[in-house]
Parts: C-alpha cells; sequence; structure tokens
C-alpha cells in the first residue's frame, strides 16, 4: 500500500501523533459537581470559597505557609517584583522561558544574564558575584525542568551584598530537597499552573510567601490595589485566579500524586533504555529528595550520528513533537539581544545546553509502547 508515497509519508499516516506534553485532566464526571456549586452560589471570581479553598490545599499539599493564586505564573512574576519594590537590575538566566526575563522588563528592570552550571543548568553562583553593579537589587533564578537551584549559596550571596531572590519556580511543584519544599527558598518563589505543567488548572499561577503580611500585600496587588471598597493603596493589575480554575485546581490536586508516580516511571525507562545509546546524555537528578520529572532533557553530543535538530526532524517526521527547551536562550530574542550580559562569550555553558538539548515526550498517559518508539527512533540512527 502507498507504494507511491515517500516512507515519511507513510510514517505520518500511520503513526499516532506524540507531543512533548499533554495536559493532565481530572475525569470530566467528577468536575460536574464543581460547576453545580458555582452555578448556585453565583460567586465567579473575587476570592470566593474555591479560591480560599485551593489556597489551603495547596499550601498543605506543598508544605508551605502562605500562597497567594493568580491568573498566570506570569502576572504573578510581574507582580512579585512589584511586591518587593524591585528596581535597576537583576541578576538572572538566559536558560528559561521567555516570561521569566519579561517579567523583568514589564516592571521597567533590565535583566542581567549569568550563565548556567554545566550539571544542572541552573545558574552558576559562582559567577554571580561578578555580575553584581550598584544598581543590582536582586537575583531571579530559575529551578530549571524542576531541578533545585543551588540555594544555599544564592542565599548566601543575596546576604553579603543585601539583594532580594525571587525565584521563577514554574517547574517546580512538589519537587522537596533534605531541607523541604524547594518552594520555601528566596523572599519569593513563582509557581505557574499552565496547561503544559505538572500541576494544572487549565491556566492559572501562585506566590509563595514566607509571611501574612506579604501575602496581604501581595492579594491587594493582584485586585488593582483594592483594600476595602474605597481603598487603593497600589497601581495593582487584575491577576485573580476565577472559581472555576480554582475549583478545577481542588479536583487536579486528588489526582496529583498518580501523576507524579507515573512520571517517575516514565523518567526511569526512559534512562533504562537510553543508557547505553552513544552520543546522547540524559541530565542527571540534582538531590531532589522528591522530584517532579517535570521534563525529559538529553543532551545530544558531538559522538550522536545526528545533529540536534536533525533529530528533532527525524523525530517530527514521525509524528513525534519533542521540544527545544530552551532554544533559543533568552537573551538572543531582539529584546535582550543587544545587552551587555547577552553576548555569547559571557554565557557559554547555556548556549552549548540550548543547541544541544532536546526535551522528549513525558506525561502520565505516556505508554510504554510510546516510550519504546521514541528511544527506537534515537536508537536507530
Ligand atoms: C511556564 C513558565 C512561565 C510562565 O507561566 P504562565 O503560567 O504560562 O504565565 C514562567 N517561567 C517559566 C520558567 C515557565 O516555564
Amino acid at each position: 500500500m502507498n507504494a507511491s508515497l515517500p516512507a515519511k509519508a507513510v510514517a505520518a499516516l500511520t503513526e499516532e501523533t506524540i507531543f512533548v506534553t499533554q495536559p493532565h485532566l481530572a475525569p470530566l464526571d467528577e468536575f460536574i459537581p464543581y460547576l453545580r456549586r458555582i452555578w448556585d452560589s453565583r460567586v465567579l471570581t473575587n476570592g470566593g470559597p474555591f479560591h480560599q479553598q485551593l489556597e489551603k490545599a495547596l499550601c498543605e499539599y506543598l508544605g508551605v505557609q502562605h500562597l497567594a493564586l493568580f491568573a498566570n505564573g506570569t502576572l504573578a512574576l510581574v507582580t512579585a517584583l512589584q511586591a518587593l519594590r524591585i528596581t535597576g537590575e537583576v541578576i538572572t538566566t538566559p536558560y528559561s522561558f521567555a516570561a521569566t526575563a519579561h517579567s523583568l522588563l514589564w516592571n521597567g528592570i533590565k535583566p542581567v544574564f549569568v550563565d548556567v552550571d554545566a550539571d544542572t543548568l541552573n545558574l552558576d553562583p559562582a559567577r554571580i558575584e561578578a555580575a553584581i553593579t550598584p544598581q543590582t537589587t536582586a537575583i531571579m533564578p530559575v529551578h530549571c525542568y524542576g531541578h533545585p537551584c543551588d540555594v544555599d549559596a544564592i542565599q548566601k550571596l543575596a546576604d553579603n551584598y543585601n539583594l532580594r531572590v525571587i525565584y521563577d519556580a514554574a517547574h517546580a511543584f512538589g519537587v522537596e530537597t533534605e531541607s523541604g519544599s524547594v518552594l520555601q527558598h528566596g523572599d519569593l518563589a513563582v509557581l505557574s499552573f499552565h496547561a503544559t505543567k505538572v500541576f494544572n488548572t487549565f491556566e492559572g499561577g501562585a506566590i509563595i510567601c514566607p509571611d501574612a503580611k506579604t501575602k496581604q500585600r501581595i492579594d491587594h496587588l493582584k485586585n488593582f490595589g483594592f483594600v476595602d471598597e474605597v481603598t487603593v493603596v497600589a497601581p495593582g493589575i487584575n491577576g485573580k485566579m476565577s472559581e472555576i480554575n480554582a475549583a478545577f485546581g481542588l479536583l487536579q490536586l486528588q489526582h496529583i500524586d498518580a501523576a507524579l508516580a507515573r512520571r517517575k516511571e516514565i523518567d526511569a525507562q526512559y534512562r533504562e533504555l537510553l543508557r547505553d545509546v552513544p552520543g546522547i546524555r540524559c541530565l542527571p537528578d540534582a538531590g531532589e529528595k522528591r522530584a517532579n520529572y517535570a521534563y525529559f532533557p538529553v543532551l545530544v553530543e558531538p559522538d550522536y550520528p545526528l545533529s540536534r535538530d536533525a533529530l528533532y526532524q527525524k523525530f517530527r517526521d514521525h509524528n513525534i513533537y519533542a521540544r527545544r527547551y530552551f532554544y533559543p536562550l533568552i537573551s538572543d530574542f531582539p529584546m535582550y539581544r543587544g545587552l551587555p550580559s547577552a553576548a555569547r562569550g559571557n554565557l557559554p555553558v547555556a548556549a552549548a545546553a540550548s543547541a544541544k538539548v532536546l526535551c522528549l515526550p513525558i506525561y502520565p498517559t505516556l505508554t510504554s509502547d510510546n516510550i519504546e518508539r521514541v528511544v527506537g527512533l534515537i536508537a536507530d540512527s
């Protein structure tokens, strides 16, 4: 059959499409009662009962004291910087999603890019000090792929130079180290509950706050700065999470442990199958006590027969949509590339990783057969 079609086209016709991730969704039937309650109460937003319940439930689940929900992670990042009145320059990583640095530009802050560590691909603490200037007010690291940053070294630098630390923890839902939740570190930490993240509320996000007073200020900022009907204390934004998203989050939370357990199995299967494939390097774990297996990045090394982009294209030809997270580097986007810190020579480790990385499909409903299909294509090159 299809004798006249090239092999590529046959593959595309017959092979099931696999994306890098697929949103994890609790069963629809279980969500209907939540919707009924929203329709009955007619409380749609503004800190309603589901919003309050989800904040409480997430604090318990994550092992943190205070948390403010947001409509998405980017508004939470923008608001976190506002809450701490960050100005001037902020040291951050080029190896992340665009929103990390965009949140700085939206606050009129100049990003200063510092290179990453070759093992974790997180901001390298040893390189931060040289980037500090009199204008530096804060550090914004990312727990990339959910792998914890060197939080102690970063905090030490922050203490020495009186800097604030805001973690972009968008990937780090549920991650724990020996000292507990990784989200407890820094002055603030920001989560994303976007559809593609480990825990999703369709769209959503949160700021982890160290104390009730900070949470209160953040709650004002996410509601236009309103304190009561007639008092506005800051030029706040509309960052509120709706009752639908919050209700869905409560339901999703009931299924998260099963989802994380399945991710762990997939991670183990990939590592086992890829162990002896020359030129493919898996990222080591970063000493988590509890990891979340949010991504499965591999580095395509020079001794692999194909270039990274050729492997990426080979996957696409077989209906597998792996993603090059994070390529291009943030520092290569037009609004950043003119900065002195964006120069390639300043970021050799990030640049090398960005040219080699490919994130393989990982999500709870990914089957063992499909994992074998993915690895089969890698091994057969
Ligand atoms: C997803 C993500 C964000 C943005 O979160 P949204 O909820 O999509 O706004 C920020 N930073 C990183 C590192 C992310 O991966």
